[in-house]
C-alpha cells in the first residue's frame, strides 16, 4: 500500500473574488521508505500541496488516500485523528506548545501514541541528542532560537515513528552545522525505513532524497529518480 496517493489534486484559492490556482491536478504515488523532495520556484504550490497531503489545508477537488485510506472527505476531527496515528510534521507554523518544555513537547505525541513513559523518554533522548539539543531538555520553547525551534519541531515529528514525515523548508533557517545535524537525522531515519515527503530549496537536501519531484505552476514537470551512485559517493 502506498503511503501517499494524490489523485488529480486541485487548490484553487478564492481571493476576493478572484481564482487563485495554486495546485492544478497533480497525480504522486509515495511508497512504504521513499525519500520525496518536492522543488520548485517560490509561488509553485509546494506548501499548498503538502500541507493538502496533510490535511491542514482543504482541497478543491481531487483524492489523497493515505496509508490505503481515503483521507480528502474525512472532517477535520477525522483529519486530526489520522494525523495523529500516522504523521509527522514539520511545518512553520506548526508551533511548539509554549507553556511546555522541549522534553515535554518532544515526547507528547509519543505518549499519545500509546508509547510507555520510558519509551517515550529514550526516544526524545535519543532525538534531542542527535540533534544536538540535549542541553536543551529542560527548556522552553521561548527560550530557544528559531533554528533550536526548528529542530525540536523535527524531533517532535519523529518521536511517534510515524507513518509518513511531511516537512516544509527543515532546513530553511538552519545555519550549516545545524542543517547538516538535520540531514544525518533525516539520512538515518530514512535507512531505518521512514517515509519522508518533503518541500526543499536545498540541493543537499534533495541529494539525499530518492525522488525529486520539481512543481511548476501548479503541476509536476517532472519526477526523477536520484541514482544511487550520485546519492552514495
Ligand atoms: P510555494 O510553496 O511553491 O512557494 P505556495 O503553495 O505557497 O507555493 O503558493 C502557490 C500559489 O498560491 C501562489 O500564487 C500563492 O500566492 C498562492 N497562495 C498560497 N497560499 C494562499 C492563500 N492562503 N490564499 C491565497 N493564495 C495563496
Ligand atoms: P511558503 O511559500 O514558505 O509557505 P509564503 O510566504 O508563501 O511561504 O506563505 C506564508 C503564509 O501565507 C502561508 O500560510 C500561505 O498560505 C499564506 N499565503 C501565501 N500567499 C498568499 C496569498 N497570495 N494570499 C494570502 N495568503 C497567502
Amino acid at each position: 500500500t502506498p503511503v501517499i496517493k494524490a489523485v488529480g489534486l486541485v487548490k484553487i484559492y478564492q481571493t476576493g473574488g478572484l481564482p487563485v490556482p495554486a495546485v492544478r491536478g497533480v497525480d504522486l504515488v509515495v511508497e512504504p521508505g521513499e525519500f520525496v523532495a518536492i522543488m520548485g520556484p517560490s509561488g509553485s504550490g509546494k506548501s499548498t500541496f503538502v500541507h493538502m497531503l496533510g490535511g491542514l489545508e482543504t482541497r478543491t477537488s481531487g483524492e489523497i488516500w493515505l496509508d490505503g485510506k481515503r483521507a480528502d472527505t474525512l472532517s477535520e476531527s477525522g483529519w486530526a485523528v489520522l494525523r495523529r496515528q500516522k504523521v509527522g510534521f514539520v511545518f512553520q507554523f506548526f508551533n511548539l506548545v509554549a507553556n511546555m518544555t522541549v522534553a515535554d513537547n518532544v515526547e507528547l505525541p509519543a505518549l499519545l501514541g500509546g508509547a510507555t513513559p520510558r519509551h517515550a523518554r529514550e526516544r526524545r533522548e535519543y532525538l534531542l541528542a542527535e540533534l544536538g539539543l540535549e542541553e536543551r531538555a529542560g527548556a522552553a520553547p521561548g527560550q530557544l532560537s528559531g533554528g533550536e525551534q526548528q529542530r525540536v519541531a523535527l524531533a517532535r515529528a519523529l518521536a511517534n515513528h510515524p507513518r509518513l514525515l511531511l516537512a516544509d523548508e527543515p532546513t530553511g533557517n538552519l545555519d550549516s552545522r545545524n542543517t547538516r545535524d538535520v540531514l544525518k537525522l533525516l539520512g538515518k531515519v530514512h535507512r531505518q525505513g521512514q517515509t519522508i515527503v518533503l518541500v526543499t530549496h536545498d540541493a543537499r537536501v534533495a541529494s539525499m532524497a530518492d525522488r525529486v519531484v520539481s512543481l511548476l505552476d501548479g503541476q509536476i514537470v517532472d519526477d526523477a529518480p536520484i541514482a544511487r551512485l550520485q546519492r552514495r559517493p
